[in-house]
């Protein structure tokens, strides 16, 4: 993917208010820094190719295997940047026939070309390298590696590595701001066993040591950590789904133990289709066709080969995240997941300290999915519900160049601020064309979350600019003050950003209204009588009445 979009700003966060929120600022080490940073050896090419050829040994556990990159040059250097995190290592690095020295700091590669690299060449250079991978303790939330066996004793193999990032198992411009136009990805394992990776299986090689090679091609940009390797003596079954464009193949690959199980759990997968390409637009990757992949871990978004280890249940491992009934009605992961499709693949994050772009639209495309299939007062308590979930602990939003995301709030607070600005909208056809507008306009490409906001606050007609720090960046819920005051009521914004000015949907006296609250107190004349004011439960805000005015 083009390096076009690269902005990744840290001033904008230094210049928004966040209320004393790091109070603690983490630690960082150089090496969070060469990992999270465009660093000028990334910055001078864009990734067009990669074809990554892995032997995967569920005898050792261990994985070699070259990784041919290929680059367009976009300024003259001759020293280029890989990652591959120990205890992988690379063993040799070669461009045209010549071997290349490298030094290594860390887990940061810095190779020295010793050909001229001139603007505009496209270059490739082929990465040996091998070893026994980190294992995962905690997948998917801990990166790894996972070797697991099936109930007759068959190795099940997997890797999970968003955060840790794709350089603990593969060599790899390992930031998210560039991806690769197209990607081969080759996997030899033990002729009894397959592997499912992403796209579509162009081949499957018969060698004589008693092992294959599948062959999978990603005709699209994908995102590291959406690369995949899924090994086992899988059962597969298919279906196609008439969508939006056209015919989309859906492949299915479960252990043989429960085909009959999947059958029947993977029905929420054409109504998952159904559900999201009416809010968000067709389904990203036609081209890699929709796979879902049963592995040793819960589940994750991996590009058109979503994980699935949700155990054949609805709702979340069989609880309802929501605690209103309606998390029992879906298979959590096969929604939720596949939500990342369109946010998380489709639109990526450029800096992992921008998750929420992932993370709160996939939460609140869950209540979509209520919604669609359930109705609105349906999606409405869905969401409303996973406010539970909440911490307000520290700000969504991350620390930028460093490879650090912000707090797990991503998820519910991010879902509710998301379902609170399509209150404000107040319109819900605009409100799809709006979701379905950044899938059209950021389509295949990784973004800032100044992108994001812009878009919105564009296409909303609205400066949102304080809503989102308020949201965001600060960890405060904003609370509507008002006061009954004669024939009047006042009213304004406090526990908030300067400048926050959401208007507010509330019930005065039994009747609905609007109002246009700022950090200042106003006032409007009240009918007689009327003392009882409520907000919208759909905002996610607080309401006090205030002591009367002395
Ligand atoms: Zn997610």
């Amino acid at each position: 993917m083009s390096a076009v979009f690269f902005r990744v700003s840290s001033v904008f966060l230094l210049l928004a208010p966040v209320a004393g929120a790091f109070a603690q600022t983490p630690e960082f080490t150089r090496q969070d820094t060469l990992r999270g940073t465009v660093t000028k050896e990334r910055a001078w090419w864009d990734l067009t190719y990669y074809h990554l050829d892995v032997q995967v040994n569920p005898g050792d556990s261990t994985i070699r295997g070259v990784n041919t990159v290929q680059y367009r040059v976009l300024e003259p250097n001759q020293k280029m940047q890989l990652d591959l995190q120990a205890p992988m290592q690379i063993e040799k690095v070669v461009q045209n026939g010549r071997e290349l020295k490298f030094k290594r700091d860390g887990n940061a590669y810095f190779i020295q070309l010793s050909e001229k690299q001139t603007k505009g060449d496209i270059n490739q250079l082929n990465v040996t390298f091998g070893g026994k991978p980190v294992v995962s303790e905690n997948p998917p939330w801990s990166g790894g590696l996972t070797w697991k066996r099936d109930s007759n004793g068959d190795p099940f193999v997997a890797n999970s590595n968003q955060g840790d990032g794709a350089s603990l198992w593969w060599p790899c411009k390992d930031h998210m701001y560039d991806e690769p136009d197209s990607m081969l990805i080759s996997v030899t394992v033990p002729e009894h066993l397959m592997d499912v990776s992403n796209g579509k299986l162009r081949r499957v090689e018969e060698r004589n040591d008693s092992t294959r090679t599948f062959h999978w091609f990603v005709s699209n940009p994908i995102n590291n950590y959406g690369v995949n390797i899924s090994v086992a003596d899988y059962a597969h079954f298919s279906e196609t789904y008439q969508g939006e464009k056209g015919r989309l193949d859906c492949d299915y690959y479960v252990l043989k133990e429960n085909l009959e199980k999947a059958k029947a759990q993977f029905r929420d997968v054409p109504r998952m289709l159904q559900a999201f390409e009416h809010w968000f637009g067709p389904y990203p990757f036609y081209e890699d066709g929709y796979k879902l992949v049963e592995v040793p871990y819960l589940g994750m978004e991996h590009q058109s080969a979503v994980t699935y280890g949700n155990g054949y249940r609805n709702g979340y491992r069989g609880n309802d995240l929501s605690g209103t009934g309606w998390g029992l009605k879906f298979d959590f992961i096969i929604i939720h997941e596949s939500g990342h499709e369109w946010f998380a693949n489709n639109i990526t994050y450029q800096d992992i300290a921008d998750m929420w772009i992932h993370e709160s639209f996939t939460n609140y495309s869950e209540s979509l999915f209520v919604e669609y299939h359930y109705g609105k007062e349906a999606g409405n308590a869905y969401v409303i519900g996973t406010r539970r979930g909440i911490k307000n602990d520290k700000p969504i939003i991350g620390l930028y160049n460093v490879n650090h995301s912000g707090s797990g709030d991503m998820y519910p607070k991010g879902g509710n601020m998301l379902h609170t600005l399509r209150q404000v909208v107040n319109d819900d056809e605009k409100w799809r064309s709006i979701l379905r507008g950044l899938n059209r306009d950021f389509y295949h490409q990784t973004v800032t979350t100044q992108q994001i906001e812009g878009y919105l606050s564009k296409h909303t007609g609205r400066d949102l600019s304080a809503f989102f720090d308020q949201y965001l960046r600060d960890v405060r819920i904003p609370k509507l003050e008002y006061q009954f005051a004669g024939n009047k009521l006042r009213y304004r914004w406090s526990n908030s950003v300067p400048g926050f000015d959401m208007p507010v949907k509330v019930t005065l006296g039994g009747k609905e209204r609007w109002l246009e609250p700022t950090t200042a107190w106003q006032e409007i004349k009240k009918g007689k009588g009327v003392s009882s004011l409520k907000v919208d439960p759909n905002f996610y805000v607080e309401a006090a009445e205030a002591a009367p005015a002395p």
